[in-house]
């Protein structure tokens, strides 16, 4: 069997079907070194070998039998905590559900079950996925696989640690205003957030309903276009998902990609940024050039506003979504020594919730109060058009525009988290795109590290429904 670390989807999938492992082998693999080395890294909060050992023998026996397996068969997966799986816990790394269990399983699980994928467990997070470096989760901390002692980004910290660390071949993560790519560039490894309505939400804990996206993290584009082809589409039970064609996204062709045009908007490129980041952005825009994309410089002129707007937009939706969380329902405890209904949700969301939780349900609560609602909530969902009308513009002259993810590489621990303005800054590249609805791609920009050095990812933005054209460039430019 190929070593844990040069596994890829792909790769797994060839060495499966042609009988060099069984399913249950690399299942086992994967879980060994979880013991080993995750008490370092803290991606898991829990793992599920029993049902995990059952899942890869159901597709051990398929395959002994001689049945076609599809791509996903047997792949290991780590899934954030917000997403349900039955029967597992899901936390979303808060108190207030400590103790509950999932009774179904998300959408996109129920499509990944269906492919046959194996669920090693469920992974640390920013709680209710607030957050930029998963030091939110009331839980345990994370660490960057790269440099322990920084971050791995957020919230969907500890889905991206298992790629970069190979404690998952797979991982599924969620993006509402960058928490799934922030991640993937602070820990090196790729993260497609797709376009609203792409991936089903049913079974995602929700934070911000309208920004929400369920997407895949991974070591290659090849492999995230696989994951991503058996997420996505239509489920009943998300009104707001549709279906699109998907079908050759794993098979792009050279001479299709290589007439793209790239857009690199100027509002992008602002002092404050590390430099090492503008380099590595830089660096990939080289590359790039090399394939024979053509770019080309574009204005985004509301990209000024899109934090103030998702500072107003999230909140709102977040304290109605987080209302469902009595402290009674979903796990609760200790409604015995209170005296009333009141008392009960004082106390258990007072214990139950964080401070980054009790912040934004706050200021949500705020927004959206009479006599505040026309200047804050509606205002900012007119700036929010604008900010889609930017891109809508901008779509009419390139067909992918190119951003670096984040001002910084991966920060240490405690560097942000006594000004949580700081923490939000680091979503300025992020948030416009969840804000306009649209697919975004990171890649590493830096693919060789020197001892010392951290990944940094670039991101390209495409139009709605056409992860093919991001995922297309990924796949050509990991090639280089
Ligand atoms: N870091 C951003 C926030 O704290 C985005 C979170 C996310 O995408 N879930 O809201």
């Amino acid at each position: 069997m190929e070593p844990l670390h040069r596994l890829t989807i792909k790769k797994f999938h060839d060495g499966l079907v042609a009988k060099e492992f069984s399913a249950l082998e690399v299942a086992q693999a994967y879980f060994d070194r979880i013991k080993e080395k995750d008490g370092e890294i803290g991606a898991y909060l829990s793992t599920a070998e029993a049902s995990a050992a059952r899942e890869a023998e159901a597709v051990d026996i398929a395959i002994a039998k001689d049945e076609t397996v599809g791509p996903l068969a047997g792949v290991p997966i780590a899934v954030k905590d917000a997403i349900l799986i039955k029967g597992q816990p899901a936390t979303a790394a808060s108190k207030i559900l400590e103790h509950y269990e999932a009774s179904y399983d998300a959408g996109a699980i129920r499509k990944l079950r269906n492919a046959r994928a194996v669920f090693l467990g469920k992974t640390n997070m920013d709680e209710f996925a607030m957050g930029s470096s998963t030091e939110n989760s009331a839980f345990k901390k994370t660490r960057n696989p790269h440099d322990l002692t920084r971050v791995p980004g957020g919230s969907s910290g500890g889905s991206a640690a298992a790629i970069a660390a190979n404690l998952a071949l797979g991982a599924l993560g969620s993006d509402t205003g960058g928490s799934i790519r922030e991640p993937a560039s602070f820990c090196g490894v790729v993260g497609l957030k797709p376009t609203y309505g792409a991936v089903s939400r049913s079974g995602l804990i929700a934070m911000s309903s309208s920004l929400d996206q369920i997407g895949p993290f991974t070591k290659t584009a090849e492999d995230a276009a696989i994951l991503f082809k058996a997420i996505a589409g239509r489920d009943p039970l998300d009104a707001t998902s549709a279906d699109a064609d998907y079908r050759n996204i794993d098979h792009p062709v050279l001479n299709d990609i290589k007439r793209l045009t790239i857009g690199i908007p100027d509002e992008y490129f602002v002092p404050g940024t590390d430099p090492a980041v503008t380099k590595a952005v830089e660096n990939a825009v080289e590359k790039l050039k090399s394939l024979g994309l053509s770019f080309k410089r574009i204005s985004l002129p509301h990209t000024k506003y899109a934090l103030s707007v998702y500072y107003i937009i999230m909140p709102a939706e977040v304290s109605s979504n987080l209302a469902r969380f009595d402290g009674i329902r979903y796990g609760g405890t200790g409604k015995q020594h209170r005296k009333n209904l009141a008392e009960i949700y004082l106390s258990e969301k007072g214990l139950g919730f964080g401070p980054e939780t009790k912040r934004r349900a706050i200021l949500g609560t705020f927004v959206l109060s009479s006599g505040y609602y026309d200047a804050y909530y509606d205002k900012a969902q007119r700036v929010r058009t604008l900010i889609a009308e930017d891109f809508k513009r901008a779509f009419e002259q390139v067909d992918v525009i190119l951003t670096p993810v984040a001002p910084t590489p991966a920060f240490k621990f405690g560097e942000k988290t006594h000004d949580p303005l700081s923490m939000y800054l680091s979503d300025i590249f992020t948030i416009p795109v969840n804000l306009a609805g649209l697919p975004a791609l990171v890649m590493r920009a830096t693919t060789t590290l020197a001892a010392g050095e951290l990944p940094i990812g670039f991101q390209l933005i495409g139009k709605k429904w056409r992860e093919a054209d991001i995922l297309g460039i990924g796949q050509f430019y990991e090639q280089l």
